[in-house]
């Protein structure tokens, strides 16, 4: 059996130290106005004025092509960014999707008329968008989707239903995957294509789910004759499959897997002050931050490969399984640490931001693929 997993060490290039003194001084000024509950949510977070902010200052497309609005900076750069926008708690879920995999997808499959109308859009943290995978009986098993879209005179006629869409009631643009194929030669897997779906076009009916904080960011959206133009389809006719699974591969190896409780810590520590000297307490903080920095070694090192053109879907796997245990296990450890209570009391920072952290952290794990999915990933890449 070969080695199943390559995570070469990689430090962060000395010319990103600037960078990022530079996005932590707008973070801070911009931190002022959230409360604790807002830090919780981090980069779930929807604050259509913070990413226009954040576009003026080129710092979403960070490393696409100047002629679509980007930026032409090193990953390395961009990751820097994402570090301390998350280690804030910022909320940049107006642009994240568009900005992590989106905008990439776009880049690498859409047409020229596609990249021209959404990434310079993207680049300015005007577009916002979603991910229409997800349906009542396709999850994990996503191939056995239903919602279909035909082939009809101008274009293409979309019917059926997508489920847990977050963010659908505010964003401008959904990447849908649909059944265009349903031949014995397309199969399951090979007859499904992508849409670019403006959320505006008749038909949509967008219904908000609440989750247990009795907030609604997901949602249930369903397509009645809804008809798009010919040219949504976004890459390849019937190969929306390899396309979608290629979009996860972005969507599992960022900081965002394993910083979503991390603006816990900083508090913490603020509000221990002098005793973070009692062993114990410095035990469990040392066993966070030791894990925290091997998780941050793991992520660089994926993000290099992905640099290098190279495509590291296991490590991927196990680094979005381990960053989403540990952001899981962080809400808890630090109230026992710091013995604060999860409330939603005003003023109160860390008991505001634990209070929203302890009600969703169970979904970490799913949303992304789950951690039964993560580990079947990490066995097949073992060869079992
Ligand atoms: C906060 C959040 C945000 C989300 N946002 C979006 C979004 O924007 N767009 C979108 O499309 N989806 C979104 N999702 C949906 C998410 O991707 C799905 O919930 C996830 O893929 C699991 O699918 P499911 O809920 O249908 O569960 P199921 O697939 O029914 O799984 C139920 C359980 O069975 C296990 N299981 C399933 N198949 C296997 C198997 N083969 N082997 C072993 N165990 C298995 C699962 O791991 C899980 O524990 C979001 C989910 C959450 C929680």
């Amino acid at each position: 059996m070969s080695a199943a997993y390559r995570f070469t060490p990689y430090e962060l290039p000395p010319e990103t130290v600037a960078l990022r003194a530079e996005v932590r001084t707008f973070v801070q000024e911009e931190a002022k106005h959230w409360d604790g509950w807002q830090i919780g949510h981090s980069w779930t977070g929807f604050d259509r004025e913070l990413s226009r902010k954040l576009g003026e200052r080129g710092w979403i497309g960070m490393t696409w092509p100047k002629q679509y609005g980007g930026h032409e900076r090193s990953a390395m750069e961009r990751y820097v960014v994402l570090e301390e926008l998350l280690a804030a708690g910022a909320p940049v879920g107006a642009h994240w999707v568009a900005d992590r995999q989106s905008g990439p997808l776009i880049l690498r499959l859409g047409s020229e008329a596609q990249k021209t109308k959404y990434l310079p859009a993207i680049c300015r943290g005007e577009a916002a968008f979603c991910i229409g995978l997800s349906e009542p009986d396709a999850g994990s098993d996503l191939a056995s989707l239903r919602s279909k879209a035909e082939r009809v005179d101008g274009g293409w006629l979309l019917n059926g239903r997508k489920v847990w869409t977050t963010y659908a009631q505010d964003c401008d643009v959904m990447i849908g995957l649909f059944r265009t194929g349903f031949s014995e030669e397309h199969g399951k897997h090979r007859g499904l294509s992508q849409f670019l779906i403006d959320l505006k076009t008749p038909g949509i009916e967008i219904n908000p789910i609440k989750d247990l904080t009795g907030e609604s960011h997901f949602n249930e959206i369903v397509f009645d004759n809804v008809m798009l133009a010919e040219d949504a389809l976004m890459g390849v006719e019937n190969g929306g499959w390899a396309q979608a699974n290629a979009e996860l591969a972005f969507e599992r190896s960022g900081p965002d897997r394993y910083l979503s409780s991390f603006p816990l810590l900083p508090m913490a520590l603020a509000k221990l002050g002098e005793s973070v000297n009692d062993p114990s307490i410095a035990r469990d903080i040392g066993a966070m931050v030791a894990e925290l920095t091997v998780l941050r070694q793991m992520s660089l090192s994926i993000q290099n490969q992905l640099e290098n053109g190279e495509t590291p879907l296991q490590e991927a796997a196990i680094t979005k399984l381990l960053g989403t245990g540990l952001e899981q296990r962080m809400p808890g450890l630090i109230a026992d640490i710091v013995e604060a209570q999860p409330l939603r009391r005003a003023g109160d920072t860390l008991s505001e931001a634990l209070a929203y952290l302890i009600q969703v952290e169970p979904s970490f794990s799913l949303r992304g693929g789950t951690n039964e999915i993560m580990k079947m990933i990490i066995a097949r890449g073992m060869g079992l």
